[in-house]
């Protein structure tokens, strides 16, 4: 056809929105619209560390891309983008290529090493659900071992995590949880797991509110997590972190690295220049040099002109900047100008398990245990309900109404 072809790839929270905004507000005569993603589902990034520590159903973290993109509208194709061609108005694919008149570049994450030797080929990571899953598939095929006597090696069972930010935390929380329930299943003294985790800022959650940090360190110390605050991991291998000036040598049967992320690397495999891992947007949230590209989600940083320093990158704002591409996409069809960027922070949730969290909401007010666990599960549903109404929320959402 002629009309013009908005190929958007990557069905993240940025993709998703982005897509379901374009749906609502284009009329078909306006464009196509192509929605790029390596899986038939879509999963939900902020529930994968309970994937990973076996808390939740895999299958509750994923959603059909069907069942919320209307697919007559939307030309959908389950491929694994290899590389962008923006210069040539081009996306490679595995099996095939397409060409655009707009792209928006939504492909997420993957885990930063910061050049730490041997994190790369030696922890786990949690970066999407197939490798959440075999997180805990390695934990619980450790405790098999163990219970049936395969190994005498008691720290089989340690689980050391790195890195205590946002996801090394909630991972922690949920660890904690499971891991009671693991020793009753394989008949196992809890004494002989030892959960560690190892950071190397001064303190747990760096950039979270002082007494917060404590209300989470005190939590997860209470429940058994040993803490290695202010250590540095000099190097990891397949069942230890070496850390401090030291070389100490901390053993484990699970080793995980939460410690970071950047851009998925097709953005820097296809030329985007990145800076501290990924692509400095415009405000308009359009990549540099191109004018019918956009870079959106965990891809790209945001200027906060008013605070000078990008704005957040997590889901919150991914999901907002999905709001301004869609319109700014519609804008460019209109030939209107196109609107800045604004991130409008409703707070911040770290959950610390089933009943208990931490977070600030309405810039400053913070709230502790069931309270924030409650608010935890407003937001994950808030974002069921914009991607696909109320029916989601009784299939997905984190409240059982019945
Ligand atoms: P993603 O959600 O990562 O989506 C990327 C999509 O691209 C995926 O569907 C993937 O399959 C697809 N894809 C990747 N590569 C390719 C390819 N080559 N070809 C085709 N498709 C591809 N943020 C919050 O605001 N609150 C939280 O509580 C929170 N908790 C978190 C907990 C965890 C465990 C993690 C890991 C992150 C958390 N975050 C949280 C951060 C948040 O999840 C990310 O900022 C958010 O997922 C970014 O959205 P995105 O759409 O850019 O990328």
């Amino acid at each position: 056809s002629t009309k013009p072809r908005i190929v958007v790839v990557g069905a993240g929270y940025a993709g998703m929105m982005t897509t379901k905004r374009l749906t609502q507000q284009l009329q078909p005569q306006e464009a196509d619209i192509v929605l790029v993603n390596k899986h038939n589902y879509h999963y939900q990034t902020t529930w994968l560390h309970e994937v990973a520590a076996g808390t939740i159903d895999p299958n509750r973290a994923r959603i059909m891309i069907s069942d919320v993109i209307d697919t007559k509208r939307v030309q959908m194709v389950y491929d694994t983008v290899t590389e962008l061609q923006p210069q040539n108005e081009r996306v490679l694919l595995e099996n095939g290529e397409l060409s655009y008149d707009y792209l928006v570049v939504s492909l997420g994450f993957e885990t930063a090493t910061f050049g730490i030797p041997g994190i790369a080929e030696n922890a786990w990571k949690i970066e999407n659900i197939e490798s959440s899953k075999a997180i805990y598939h390695h934990i619980e095929s450790q405790f098999i071992k163990y219970a049936s006597g395969e190994t005498e090696d008691d720290t089989a069972l340690n689980i050391l995590i790195g890195g205590s930010g946002f996801t090394g935390i909630e991972f922690l929380a949920e660890v904690v949880e499971k891991v009671p329930e693991l020793c009753s299943k394989y008949d196992i003294h809890q004494s002989k797991v030892r959960i560690i985790n190892v950071e190397a800022a001064p303190s747990i959650l760096p950039g979270f509110d002082e007494e917060l940090i404590e209300y989470a360190e005190k939590n997860l110390s209470d429940r058994g997590v040993e803490f290695r605050i202010g250590t540095k991991i000099q190097e990891c291998t397949p069942d230890s972190f070496i850390v401090g000036d030291d070389n100490e040598e901390i053993k484990a049967g699970t080793v995980v690295w939460t410690g970071g992320v950047q851009a998925n690397p097709v953005v820097g495999h296809s030329g985007f220049e990145l800076t501290k891992g990924k692509v400095n947007a415009r405000d308009d949230l359009r990549a540099p040099n191109y004018d019918n590209v956009f870079m959106i989600g965990d891809t790209s940083w945001v200027w906060d002109h008013e605070n000078d320093k990008p704005f957040p990158v997590n889901a919150q704002s991914a999901i907002q900047e999905a709001d301004t591409c869609a319109a700014n996409l519609q804008a460019l069809l209109q030939g209107k100008e196109t609107n800045n960027f604004v991130f409008d922070n409703k707070g911040t949730v770290a959950s610390l398990g089933k009943g208990d969290a931490i977070g600030t909401i309405l810039d400053d007010y913070k709230l502790f245990g069931k309270k924030a666990r409650l608010m935890k599960n407003v937001i994950d549903n808030r974002y069921l309900f914009l991607v696909g109404g109320p029916k989601l929320i009784l299939k997905k959402g984190k409240v059982r109404f019945f």
